[in-house]
């Protein structure tokens, strides 16, 4: 037995904490009518806006859904907050969760068909993060952190200096999802099927 699961097995008291933590820090997300929950646990991996092809014609296609709110800024580019997938988990309205998908992609957008709400940007393979849509996030959202591929943006778009910008995808982005494998891997969470996570 290592000492992961003494740690875990033995302590109760520090078991009992590390639940209690987990609900100090979990987020209920919903779509705009409230139909559809989803709830994120403990902190995100990161926030960040992207610019891809992928992304602004994913965020178009769904503002193009009757009713649906734009989740697409001025510039293009479209605000994402990046978890673990075991830490997210729908709670409420999964029957009214519908896919928007492209041929070419490997990527999926879940979205709330009560009020087509975009919810989720998936990867279809086991990837170990999810990309929840900050318009689903209030005051709570964590801070903004990364502008990623923007070299696919117009010429004339004029995109805000607030954060780094970077052409595709930096290292330091790459370097916190990593991290997050890491720690995913050696963490209970994991083995259970809850949440997002594909295996
Ligand atoms: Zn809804
Ligand atoms: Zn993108």
């Amino acid at each position: 037995m290592g000492c992961h699961s003494r740690l875990v097995g033995c302590v109760g008291e520090t078991l009992t904490m590390s639940i209690f933590e987990r609900t100090q820090t979990s987020l209920i997300l919903k779509c705009s009518c409230g139909s559809v929950e989803m709830k994120a646990f403990d902190a995100a991996i990161t926030s960040a806006v992207c610019y891809c092809d992928t992304c602004q014609r994913g965020s178009r296609e769904l503002a193009a859904l009757p009713n649906a709110s734009s989740v697409q800024d001025l510039d293009g580019g479209t605000a994402y907050v990046l978890y673990r997938a075991d830490r997210v988990a729908y709670s409420k309205g999964g029957e009214l969760l519908r896919s928007l998908k492209f041929d070419e992609t490997a990527t999926s957008r879940i979205y709330a068909s009560c009020c087509n709400s975009a919810m989720v940007m998936e990867f279809d393979d086991a990837r170990h993060w999810v990309c929840i849509y900050r318009a689903r996030f209030q005051s709570d959202a964590p801070a903004l952190e990364f502008r990623i591929c923007t070299k696919f943006t117009l010429e004339t778009a004029e995109i805000p200096n607030d954060v780094p910008g970077y052409a595709m995808y930096p290292l330091g982005l790459l370097v916190k999802l990593l991290e997050a494998k890491i720690a995913m891997i050696f963490s209970p969470r994991y083995a259970s099927s809850e949440g997002l996570a594909k295996r």
